[in-house]
């Protein structure tokens, strides 16, 4: 039973534990800035008439296999989530920046510099890599997540990077500005669990193969630990189409919208696989209402280790920029580009390597 209050009543939550002491269950206390609830978790069929009459008793709903913390319907403040100086969800959109892979000093302090330059609010960058295959790289682990949080520290940037497993998160959590749950992972309970006890924001992404349905409740997981800070990230799902690697379900954005009070973000450079179709897909996501992009982005994608084909150069990525700017704000959005850079346009790397491999998927 989930229980929304309108202010503190102790005796509702003696009646609810006096409820699930029997059958062994526990009662939480969660407060959002959308609302104060309890949540008494292991009763399956609760009579709610007796605890939705007292006192400071907002409403009192059986939970069941639909999301409520969640919930646009029965909160229906929109949620913005603090990443650096922004605030996602907010009138201004967030742009997470940064190669696939945290590859090498030199790479992921490059990508930082650039990407801050033109006007990214995140350095995104994978130290621990969900990859398809296992003899591909699986990523530069603790590492490559200290040397991605000091690029971002030298750009002034937050981190978004991706967790795997429960046991990482502690260790992880003093250099993350904000936890990545990969597309592999939107289901794995003690992960979303994990994050959510950490207490930072989350950027969850959707499942290959998930409904929306299914992505609201993976994030509900994360709320149920007290933890109401998570974006969603729709990033293409599994389809019979073979030209591009996913399907970038861009009707996620209003449909999450509607059942939802998260911000929702697209990325689609997993969303396409393709780099050609990375501008014209974020200028897509943003007309449709997203809050944001998380785009891969690389010094010299021919060389890079995961993702090279679906990967913007630098100048492109400052296309993007100056492409979103207007589309953002003709949907009443706005989009922060720096007036200045820091550097001479000709100090942007540019390599273009004919015969180069692109790095694998
Ligand atoms: C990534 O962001 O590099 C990634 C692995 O994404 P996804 O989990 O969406 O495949
Ligand atoms: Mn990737």
């Amino acid at each position: 039973m989930i229980v929304k209050m309108s202010k503190q009543n102790p005796e509702v939550l003696a009646a609810l534990e006096a409820l699930v002491a029997p059958v062994g269950g526990e009662v939480r206390q969660l407060s959002f800035p959308f609302g104060t609830f309890l949540v008494a978790l292991g009763l399956e069929n609760p009579s709610l008439k007796k605890i939705q009459a007292m006192d400071g008793v907002l409403w009192a709903r059986a939970a069941g296999s639909k999301p409520v913390l969640a919930a646009l319907e029965q909160n229906p403040e929109r949620t913005t989530v603090a990443l650096g100086r922004m605030e996602v969800g907010g009138e201004a959109l967030a742009v997470m920046a940064g190669p696939c892979s945290v590859e090498d000093r030199d790479q992921i302090f490059t990508a930082a510099r650039f990407v801050a330059a033109f006007g990214a609010t995140a350095l995104r960058g994978g130290a621990y890599k969900p990859r398809t295959s296992p003899y591909a790289f699986q990523g530069l682990g603790q590492p490559g997540v200290e040397l991605l949080r000091e690029a971002a520290d030298a750009a002034n940037l937050p981190v978004v990077t991706e967790v795997m497993e429960p046991n990482d998160v502690a260790t992880m959590a003093p250099f993350v500005d904000c936890f990545q749950i990969g597309a592999r992972n939107m289901s794995n309970a003690p992960l979303l669990k994990a994050v959510g006890r950490a207490g930072k924001p989350v950027l969850l992404k959707r499942g290959p193969s998930a409904t929306l349905a299914e992505f609201v409740l993976a994030a509900e997981y994360i709320l149920l630990e007290g933890n109401a800070q998570v974006i969603l990230c729709e990033r293409g799902i599994r389809t019979y189409e073979t030209a591009t690697r996913n399907t970038l379900d861009l009707n996620a954005v209003p449909v999450l919208k509607g059942m939802t009070h998260l911000p929702v973000v697209v990325d689609p450079s997993h969303g396409t696989g393709r780099r050609e179709a990375v501008i014209p897909m974020s200028r897509a996501a943003v007309a449709a209402g997203a809050d944001g992009i998380v785009v891969e982005v690389h010094p010299d994608p021919s060389r890079a280790r995961s993702d090279g084909d679906q990967s913007l150069h630098l100048p492109e990525f400052r296309r993007l920029m100056e492409d979103l700017k207007p589309v953002a704000e003709a949907v009443g959005r706005r989009l922060d580009i720096p007036e200045t850079l820091p550097f001479a346009a000709n100090q942007v790397p540019l390599i273009r390597r004919s015969a180069g491999w692109g790095g694998s998927r």
